[in-house]
Order: structure tokens, then sequence, then C-alpha cells
């Protein structure tokens, strides 16, 4: 009998990379098909991380962890960069190491999974010096790969005056220089090098895994495969939306004061869930705003407040930093959280009627399988692009001008009446529920999303 194929994933940094990769390596699991083991990068950057990978491999045995030292790294010459991109970079100069971990799989490995943040350290390793067929798990949209695949080409080609203008991608249209701002503001900076030497290897890789669906994103996907973004660009395979194993793998993350309780007890898509990822800080006086905002709306809600990018740093006290008496005067209607919530359980939940979001390209995705719709509020990185992937999906609505600067804050004021507004709009929860629709058809048995999954299956045994 032929054996199992051995994946070896590597993923990177953030619950927001962690969490689509955990889904998919829950979904091959199930499929009993492959042996699975995941590099298990250490220490985390966030206690999330760490409770994560716990929860995964206690509730799947048999997925084998291969534990991943990182080296020391001196970080002083970035003073003040993302601890993040930091934990990347930190990867990334480890990743040598790698080569001799794989090496001594057993079973013998047939292939690695990576995140694209470690793509053109990965690639090669596996490739030329493993001889292994390697992939990469794309964790945001398929936009966004077209972006990122084809900014090396666009580079080369500019002028000296590159860095103005908007980016004619091929196949996609034009990408305004300021919807992924990290990505052009400085060359110089981490995150950019990091974006262009991956963008620049993401093409030697086997196949790509994209976390999205043909009917989301057809003319991304359709140019991304025709080979009009980047010429002989590898297969990709679109297998989204990802969501938790019902054998509840990456519930290890949920902590006590689960908020779906007290959704329970209020009316059906009568509160409004407001979250902003894992790792995106709000500065006090725009959660002042936001409170303002909620309290002014009349809507029921459920608040997830964040005030620092890492956790273990998020000391403050709720009370504290909403002001004198607010969560009294909304005691009964408004729920305020500092806690990590199962956002998934969350969105799944019958209460939510909108959902207030910073547009991560996984809370969008989740949003999208529970036909929510969405209020885009989009921030950093690639939240831009990807609030355009709402708006041309109909199922959410697009704030252009709110920013997260801190110096323009968004008045609650307005943040109340937009509220109101969507949790009445007819037309964008019809169009919500639509594309809850899609995505249920595109996982089911033989939709796009579970025959892309079965093709990359079919790949892998074909390469073992
Ligand atoms: N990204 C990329 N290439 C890189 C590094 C990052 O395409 O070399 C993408 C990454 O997948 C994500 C975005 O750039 O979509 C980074 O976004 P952000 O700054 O919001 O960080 P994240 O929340 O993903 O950690
Ligand atoms: N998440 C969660 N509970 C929280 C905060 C975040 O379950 O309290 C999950 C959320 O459902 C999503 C991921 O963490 O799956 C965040 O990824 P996303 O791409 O949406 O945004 P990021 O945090 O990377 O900016």
């Amino acid at each position: 009998m032929a054996l199992a194929p051995h994946l070896v994933f590597v993923p990177s940094a953030g619950m927001g990379h962690l969490l689509p990769f955990s889904r998919f390596i829950t979904a091959l699991a199930n499929t009993g098909a492959v042996d699975i083991s995941v590099v298990t990068a250490l220490p985390t950057v966030s206690a999330a991380e760490a409770e994560h990978f716990d929860g995964l491999f206690a509730a799947f045995p048999a997925i084998r962890r291969i534990d991943f030292n990182l080296l020391p790294f001196n970080e002083s010459a970035f003073s003040g960069a993302d601890p993040f991109f930091l934990q990347w970079e930190s990867l990334r100069r480890s990743a040598h190491l790698l080569g001799p971990m794989i090496a001594s799989a057993t079973p013998r490995a047939s292939a690695v999974i990576t995140d694209v943040t470690l793509a053109s350290q990965v690639i090669p390793i596996a490739k030329d010096e493993l001889h292994l067929p390697c992939h990469v798990l794309f964790i945001s949209c398929a936009t966004m790969l077209s972006f990122l695949a084809y900014f090396p080409t666009y580079l080369d080609g500019a002028e000296a005056d590159h860095l103005a203008g908007d980016v004619d991608v091929p196949g996609i249209g034009l990408i305004p220089v300021d919807y992924p701002p990290a990505v052009l503001c400085n060359p110089e900076s981490l995150f950019t090098k990091q974006f262009i030497a991956n963008g620049r290897l993401i093409a030697e890789a086997d196949g790509i895994l994209v976390n999205t669906f043909d009917a989301l994103e057809p003319d991304a996907l359709a140019a991304l495969r025709s080979g009009k973004v980047v010429p002989g660009f590898p297969p990709v395979f679109a297998v989204g939306p990802l969501m938790s194993s019902t054998t509840g793998s990456d519930k290890g993350v949920v902590r006590t004061s689960s908020p779906i309780a007290w959704l329970d007890a209020q009316p059906a898509r009568s509160v409004v869930y407001v979250a902003f990822g894992n790792r995106n800080a709000v500065v006090p006086d725009q959660i002042r705003e936001i409170g303002a905002g909620l309290e002014a709306s009349g809507c029921r809600f459920l608040w997830v407040v964040k005030t620092t990018v890492v956790d273990r740093e998020d000391n403050a006290e709720l009370k504290d930093v909403l002001g004198d008496g607010f969560l009294g005067r909304v005691q009964g209607r408004g729920l305020v959280t500092k806690e990590w919530v199962d956002q998934e359980a969350v969105l799944k939940h019958p209460a939510i009627g909108l959902y207030l979001s910073h547009c991560g390209w996984n809370s969008v995705t989740e949003s999208a399988a529970y036909g929510v719709s969405m209020l885009a509020w989009p921030a950093l990185g690639d939240q831009r692009l990807i609030a355009t992937v709402i708006r041309s999906g109909g199922f959410g609505l697009w704030m252009e001008h709110w920013s997260w600067d801190g110096e323009n804050v968004v008045s609650g004021v307005e943040i109340g009446e937009k509220v109101k507004e969507l949790m009445g709009d007819e037309a964008i929860s019809a169009r919500a529920a639509k594309v809850r629709e899609e995505a249920t058809k595109a996982v089911a048995h033989g939709g796009t999303s579970y025959r892309n999954m079965q093709e990359f299956l079919a790949t892998l045994k074909a390469s073992t």
C-alpha cells in the first residue's frame, strides 16, 4: 500500500496566520489521508498563539509537533517595528535550521507548506536543499495575492518616481498605492523588504492555496490562473472559506467569559459585533468615540476592545478605557470584553446582525461564511484592499474616509448613524445571505473549494 503523504507545515506568527493554518491542517487531518507535522516557532509573540498551539496538539494527538527555537536576534536595528513583523524576521533568519529538522522527520517528509511571510526563505530550502515540493497557504485574499505577485514586476519596470501613482495589476485593475500602505510608504522598511523578497519567490512554489472561494473573487482568481498577473504562475487552489473543524481543534484559545450565553438571550439579528482583529490596538480617544457611537445607535452590541498590539501587554482596566459610567449606562444591551472571544462562534450566532470590522481577511471570510453584513473600517496592511472585496461582493459598506491614524478620530455621532443605518439595510443583508449560500456551496461535496481541495490532494499523492 502506498504511504500517506507526510506534510510538514511551517506557519508564521500572529493569530491571523495561525488560525487559517490550523483550519486547513485539521481539515486535512480529518480526511485521514495524510500524515502531518507542524513546525512550532518558539517563543510565540502572543499568549493567544501559545494557547492556540497547545489546543491544536491536544485535540489532534496524531499531529506531530516540531519545536523550532528561534535564534537570538538583535532587534535594536529595527526599533519601533511591529512585534509581529519582527517575529517574521526572526523566523526568516532562523530558517536555515529548518532544512536539517525537516530532513530528519519520520516518516520522510513528502511536501512542505509554508506562509507567505516566510516564502522566500522556505521555498529554496524545501526545493533546492530537500528536493521536496513546496506550497504556500496564502492567508489573505486572492486580490492581495495578485498584488504581491505582480509588485516585483512593477518595481523592475518602473521609473525612479515609481512609488507615486497606482499599480495597474494585469487582469485586476488599478490598485491605489495607499491601499496596502505599509508596502509603499517606506521601501527600506522591514515589511517592504520581506514583501518584495516573498513576492519574487512565490512564483517558484509548486502550488498556492488561498483562503477564498471562486464566487467571492472570480476575477482575481481567473487572472492569477490564466497567467495574466504573472506568466507561468503556479496552480492556485481556492479552498476557502476555511472554518474550524467540528472536532473543535482551534477552540483551545477560548477562555472562560464566553459571550455566547449572553448572545443566546438576545433577539435574532439585534446585535452589532465590534472587533478589530487579534492585534490592532485602538487609541483611547477613538475607543471613547466608538463607545459613544454604540450608545447613540440604540442597538445591542458585543464589543471586543484591544488597547495594545500584543495581548500579554494589555493591562488596562475596561472601566478606565471606556470612561466613567459607560458600562453602567449600557448594561443589559451592551457587552464589552478584553478577552479572546471565539469569533467564529459569535459570527455564527443568530443574534448577530452586523459586524463592524477592521477587515482582516479571516474575519471577512468568517462573516461571509455566516452571512453577516459588514461595516468596513480597514486600518493597516492589506485591509483597505480587502475592503474592496467586501464592496464588490455587496455584503457590506466601506467607510472609505474613516481612518485610524489617531489624529482624525471618527466621531461617535457618525459611527452611531452608520451602525443604525446598516442594521436596517435589507439589501445588504440579503446580499450577505446570498454570499453565505455561495460559501456553503463552495465547500460542500462537489463545490469549487471542495474540488480544489481534492485536486490539491491528488497533486500531493502524485508527488509522494
Ligand atoms: N504579506 C505578504 N507578503 C509578505 C508579508 C505579508 O503578502 O511578505 C501579506 C500578509 O499575508 C497579509 C499582509 O501582507 O495579508 C500583512 O498585513 P498586516 O500588516 O495586517 O499583518 P497581519 O495582520 O497579516 O499579521
Ligand atoms: N479572533 C478571535 N477572537 C478574538 C480576536 C480574533 O477568534 O478575540 C480571530 C478571528 O476570528 C480571526 C483571527 O482571529 O480568525 C484574526 O484574523 P484576521 O485576519 O481577521 O485579522 P488580524 O487579527 O490578522 O488583523
